[in-house]
């Protein structure tokens, strides 16, 4: 992976990327194409700050160890599953960019699920992306509302009749419901249920 910079974004939606690849070195293997990445580099925001703080402070709470103990923990942990992507190695929490902090944040909660952290606040209010929370619901078991176990999924019938876009927009095709909130959702109707989940 190899970090380039945007020259230029011209009016036809393409752009100039610069990059230090030494292309000749890789003649022989005739490379035509590559991946492009983007990094959002809009300063951390305080509200991503604050989410952060507050689910490494359960976990702190829920294993004993301090918040600044969780929190250097936790960054190398997610540094080494990232080595191959993460450009910069070390970042820290008051002026990573977006991006990044976003995936620590979805690290976060990862772990958060599958070792049953317990939450003073409901974890919908922390995640920042839905479709990647709905997933690791489903995988652990767990309520996407209330995080208790889910025994029951909610499946959408997508491309019959429904509308495909927003349905996979929102990650509903598949989501892991308790008892009570999979009859709830079907009582007021799915609309307004993830309207009052703010889904
Ligand atoms: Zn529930
Ligand atoms: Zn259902």
């Amino acid at each position: 992976m190899l970090k380039g910079k945007i020259k230029e974004v011209r009016e036809d939606g393409t752009a100039v990327i610069i990059a230090p690849i030494d292309l000749y070195k890789w003649a022989h293997r005739n490379y035509k194409e590559c991946y492009v990445d983007f990094i959002d580099s809009r300063p951390l925001s305080d509200k991503q700050r604050r989410m952060c703080y507050a689910l490494i402070n359960a976990i702190a709470e829920w294993s004993g160890s301090t918040t600044e103990e969780i929190k250097e923990a936790f960054k190398m942990e997610f540094w080494a599953e990232q080595v191959e992507t993460l450009a910069d190695k070390i970042f820290s929490l008051s002026n990573a960019p977006m991006s990044l902090v976003a995936s620590f944040q979805k690290f976060l909660i990862g772990f958060i699920l599958h070792n049953d952290v317990p939450l003073k606040f409901s974890l919908l209010d922390y995640v920042d992306d839905i479709q990647d929370y709905v997933y690791k619901c489903l995988i652990n078991k767990k309520c996407c509302v209330c995080g208790k176990r889910a025994d029951l999924h909610h499946i959408d019938a997508v491309g019959m009749g429904n509308d495909r876009n927003e349905v996979q927009h929102l990650g509903r095709e598949v989501m892991s419901l308790c008892r009570v909130h999979h009859t709830e959702m079907h009582t007021i109707g799915k609309k307004d249920f993830f309207c009052k989940i703010s889904l």
